[in-house]
């Protein structure tokens, strides 16, 4: 909820490119600055030397600050799930629509306690022209990072996540004693699905089977698909009771959904073990843990749980 009394100013003008031409004017009008174009010149540097968007907003922020003092800058795309701030948000704001060769970048804010004055308006926008470029290269980038980490087929997190996922959550259980578990799942008789139903029918369960898990964990709750077939859930601050719990309701869940695909009723079952984290373990020795139990749920006929005691 903004603060009553607030004044904001939107512009929705795009933003195209960094112009050291027309703004490096705008910068030497600011009597108090002498050398503006060396000042544009050094900001477009300083924003060419990093891609991480945090970054980026912090390092604009405090390159600005002494062209047009603000308490807080904020840059955020609802639908890419980016919200960047830093400092405070105060009553009076500036707001920016970001536009680049026609791609949308997002909104930026630029806010503080008293009124921004008209020759701060324009010096400000010719001041994000410095932005841009290196903010979309910051979401390309970020986007690249985060295709890497993600299974395409299902959407969730991969093997490569699930890799120093798996290792920053024991070192943090080993460190603080906080409860870990870990469930591995594997869709029983999935060869079978994919012989009688075809691949793509077997690209769907996989689909529907992440959606289930999804649906019955927290959002605490990590999910991998590790493999073909095989899916990961670490549960952070959850011991055994709870790991059971959970792993009884995915099972279920899968278990009593209806797949249908084209003309195809397809029933699908799963096998889970469970882990839990003891003095000792490592990001290994716990995944082999989850692993054994699963194995042993296969062996006890499948569509159950083990547990690795
Ligand atoms: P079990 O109950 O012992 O787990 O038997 P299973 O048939 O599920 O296990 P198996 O390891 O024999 O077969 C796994 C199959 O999963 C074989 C492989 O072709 C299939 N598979 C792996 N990745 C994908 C994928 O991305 N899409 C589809 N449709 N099938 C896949
Ligand atoms: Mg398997
Ligand atoms: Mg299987």
């Amino acid at each position: 909820m903004l603060p009553t009394g607030q004044e904001t100013r939107e512009t929705s003008a795009a933003y195209e490119a960094g112009d050291l031409v027309s703004m490096s004017p705008a910068i030497e009008a600011q009597k108090a600055i002498p050398g503006g174009s060396s000042a544009a010149l050094q900001l477009t540097s300083v924003l060419q030397t990093t891609l991480d968007l945090d970054k980026l907003i912090e390092v604009f922020s405090r390159h600005i600050q002494h062209l047009v003092p603000h308490s807080g800058l904020s840059f955020e795309n609802k639908s890419l799930q980016i919200s960047v701030s830093c400092g405070t948000r105060e009553k009076s704001n500036r707001s920016y629509q970001l536009v680049v060769a026609a791609q949308t970048l997002g909104q930026l804010v630029v806010t503080r306690k008293s009124r921004f004055t008209d020759a701060e308006g324009v010096l400000l926008e010719h001041l994000i022209c410095c932005l841009v470029y290196p903010l979309r290269n910051a979401m390309m980038y970020r986007s690249a990072v985060m295709a890497a980490l993600k299974d395409p087929l299902t959407g969730i997190n991969n093997r490569t996540a699930m890799n120093s996922t798996l290792i920053r959550e024991t070192e943090l259980a080993r460190r603080y004693g906080a409860p870990l578990s870990l469930i591995a799942l594997d869709i029983d008789h999935f060869k079978e699905i994919n012989d009688r139903h075809g691949h793509l029918a077997g690209d769907y369960v996989l689909k529907s089977v992440a959606e289930a898990i999804s649906e019955c964990t927290r959002s605490s709750d990590i999910l991998f698909r590790s493999g073909g077939e095989e899916f990961l859930v670490l549960l952070s601050n959850t011991a055994r009771q709870g790991a059971l719990m959970l792993a009884e309701r995915i099972r279920r869940s899968i278990e009593s959904y209806e797949y249908h695909y084209g003309d195809h009723a397809i029933s699908v079952t799963t096998s889970l073990g469970v882990a839990c984290f003891h003095t000792g373990d490592n990001s290994e020795t716990l995944f082999e843990k989850a692993d054994t139990a699963l194995y042993a749920a296969k062996a006890a006929g499948r569509n159950c749980i083990k547990v690795f005691d």
